[in-house]
C-alpha cells in the first residue's frame, strides 16, 4: 500500500536508523536538502536518538533517561520523522519496506539515496537460561529498569529473615568486560553503596558485586597496563572481577560458571540480576535486504562510505556506524575495519554528509580516515580512567589517566559530546543538582505494572505483579 502522508514528489533520501549516523547526518543535510527541493526521512522505532555511553550513567541514576535522549522531532524540524521500523530495503527498485510501530500499518517507501545507520544489537548465546534470566544495556529502557531493579532488590532483601534469598536479592552480575560492561558494574556498585548507606537494616558488606569476562583482560579500549590497574581498583572496592571465565548456565538464576583455558567448573551461585554486556553484532534488518554484507553480517563499504559489492559501489547507497564494514585505513582496525564505537560512528556521519553533496555535484569523494583518539569511562562518582591519543603534543603512545581526573575528562566529554545545546544543559545541570543534593536512590516502583492501583480501584482483582527484570 502507499502511504499518503508521507512526502511523494520530492526526491528523498531515506536515513534508515535515527541514532549517532542517521541523526548526525539528518542534522548536516536536512536543511541544505529541504531548500534544494528534496526530503530527508529518517525511519527509527525510537522517537529519539539514544546516546548510548551514558546507559552506565541512567543505571547508575546519575543522568536521568530523557536527559540521555535526543528528540527526533524538536531536533530534526527539517526532517520528515517516521516512527517505525524498516523491514527490508529493495535496493533494485530503490524501495523500502516499513512499519510504524505497535499496531502500525506496513506500507512500501520509494527513496532516491538511503542510509543505512540501523546501527547493532546485542550478541548473546545459547546459554541455558541466560534469554529468561539475563538483560542486555542496550536500550535506554533496559538502563532505567536494571536501575530500579538495582534498587528494589536493595528494599527486598532489607526486609527478609531468609538468608539465602538476601544474598541472591544483593548479588549484581555483569558478563563482559568491554567498557559498557565495566563502567556498569562500577556504576551500580556505586549507587548500590549510596542505597544501602541510607537503609539501616543492611551493610555495605552484604552487597556482591561479580563482573564476568571470558577474555583475560578487560577494557581493550585502554592499554594493558591500564586495564589490569582497573582490575586492582575494581577489586579494590570489593567487586570480583572474574577473568578467562564464561556463563555456563543461568537456570532458574543459578548461574554456573566455567574457566575458559580449561574449561573446568569456576563456580556456582543464585543471582536476580544478570547484565549482559558481553558484544554487539550488526543489526540483522540488513539481512532483508539486497545489499553485499561481509561474513559478519556487516553492510560492505568502501572508505568512502559508499555500499560496495564485488562489481564497485552501488549508486545512490550509504553505510556506516556498528552496522557497517567500514575500512580502516589507519591500519588499526580489527580485521582492517573501523571497531563499533560512537568515535567513528559520528566522524564517519560527517564524511558521509560532504560525500553525499560531493557527489550530487559530482566532485570527488573523499575516504573516511580517522586516527584513534583513545577512551574515557567513568567507574562511578569521581572514578575513572582515560586513555588519550593521536591529539598535537601528546606522545605517540598517549597519555593515561585515572581517578578524579579521568571521571572529569569523561564527564566534561560526553557532557560536550552529546548533541544539542537543550541536552548538555539537562545533562550538566543534572550532575550539578546530584552534587548539591546527593544521588537519587528512588526507584520507580510502578513502572511494569501501572494499571495495578486503578485496577485495584476499579474493582477488578489486579494482575499478579510481576517480579524480574
Ligand atoms: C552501554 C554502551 C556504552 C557505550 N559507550 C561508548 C563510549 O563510551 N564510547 C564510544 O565511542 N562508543 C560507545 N558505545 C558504542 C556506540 O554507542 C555505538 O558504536 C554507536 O551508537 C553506533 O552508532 P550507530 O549510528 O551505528 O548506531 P546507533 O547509535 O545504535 O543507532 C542505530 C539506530 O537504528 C535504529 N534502528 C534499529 N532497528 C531499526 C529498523 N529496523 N529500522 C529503522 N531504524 C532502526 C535504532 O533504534 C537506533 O536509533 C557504547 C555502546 C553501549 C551499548
Amino acid at each position: 500500500m502507499s502511504f499518503t502522508q508521507l512526502a511523494k514528489d520530492r526526491p528523498r533520501l531515506l536515513i534508515v536508523g535515527g541514532g549517532y549516523v542517521g541523526f548526525t547526518v539528518a542534522q548536516e543535510l536536512q536543511k541544505r536538502i529541504k531548500d534544494s527541493g528534496g526530503v530527508v526521512t529518517v525511519v527509527d522505532p525510537n522517537p529519539y536518538m539514544m546516546y548510548l555511553p551514558f546507559l552506565p550513567e541512567v543505571a547508575g541514576g546519575n543522568v536521568s533517561a530523557r536527559s540521555a535522549v535526543v528528540p527526533h522531532r524538536q531536533h530534526l524540524k527539517d526532517s520528515e520523522i517516521v516512527t517505525g521500523h524498516v523491514l527490508g530495503v529493495d535496493h533494485a527498485s530503490r524501495t523500502a519496506t516499513v512499519k510504524g510501530i505497535d499496531e502500525g500499518e506496513t506500507f512500501e517507501l520509494a527513496y532516491d539515496e538511503i542510509v543505512i545507520a540501523g546501527g547493532s544489537v546485542t550478541r548473546a548465546f545459547p546459554i541455558e537460561g541466560l534469554a529468561e534470566n539475563g538483560i542486555g544495556l542496550k536500550t535506554i529502557e533496559e538502563a532505567v529498569a536494571v536501575r530500579n531493579w538495582v534498587l528494589e532488590r536493595i528494599e527486598v532483601a532489607s526486609l527478609t529473615s531468609d538468608e539465602a534469598k538476601k544474598r541472591r536479592a544483593l548479588t549484581f552480575v555483569v558478563v563482559g568486560g568491554g567498557y559498557a560492561g565495566t563502567e556498569t558494574i562500577a556504576e551500580i556498585e556505586d549507587m548500590a553503596r549510596s542505597a544501602v548507606e541510607r537503609n539501616e537494616r543492611l551493610q555495605v558488606s552484604d552487597l556482591r558485586f561479580v563482573l564476568i569476562e571470558a577474555m583475560g583482560r578487560i577494557m581493550p579500549e585502554v592499554s594493558e597496563e591500564r586495564a589490569e590497574k582497573v582490575v586492582e581498583h575494581l577489586r579494590g572496592r570489593g567487586i570480583e572481577v572474574l577473568l578467562n571465565t564464561s556463563l555456563d548456565s543461568a537456570v532458574d538464576k543459578h548461574l554456573k560458571l566455567i574457566n575458559m583455558q580449561d574449561k573446568s567448573p569456576a563456580g556456582e551461585f543464585d543471582t536476580d540480576t544478570l547484565i549482559w554486556t558481553a558484544g554487539v553484532q550488526a543489526n540483522p534488518l540488513v539481512k532483508n535486504t539486497d545489499f553485499p554484507l561481509d561474513q559478519r553480517g556487516r553492510v560492505r563499504t568502501g572508505a568512502d562510505l559508499r555500499i560496495t559489492g564485488d562489481d564497485g559501489p552501488l549508486e545512490g547507497a550509504w553505510a556506516a556506524g556498528d552496522v557497517a564494514a567500514v575500512p580502516d585505513l589507519t591500519g588499526g582496525g580489527v580485521g582492517g575495519f573501523c571497531v563499533p564505537n560512537a568515535q567513528h560512528a559520528v566522524r564517519q556521519a560527517h564524511q558521509m554528509a560532504k560525500n553525499i553533496l560531493a557527489a550530487r555535484a559530482g566532485k570527488p569523494l573523499e575516504d573516511y580516515y580517522h586516527e584513534n583518539l583513545g577512551a574515557v569511562a567513568g567507574l562511578g562518582l569521581y572514578k575513572g580512567v582515560a586513555s588519550i591519543k593521536g591529539l598535537p603534543g601528546l606522545p605517540a603512545k598517549g597519555l593515561e589517566f585515572s581517578g578524579p581526573a579521568a571521571w572529569a575528562m569523561h564527564r566534561l566529554y560526553h557532557g560536550y559530546a552529546i548533541p544539542t545545546l537543550d541536552r548538555k544543559a539537562r545533562v550538566f545541570t543534572e550532575w550539578a543538582l546530584n552534587f548539591v543534593f546527593g544521588r537519587d536512590t528512588t526507584s520507580l516502583r510502578h513502572t511494569r505494572d501501572p494499571r495495578t492501583r486503578f485496577q485495584t480501584a476499579a474493582g477488578k482483582a489486579p494482575e499478579p505483579r510481576k517480579v524480574g527484570l
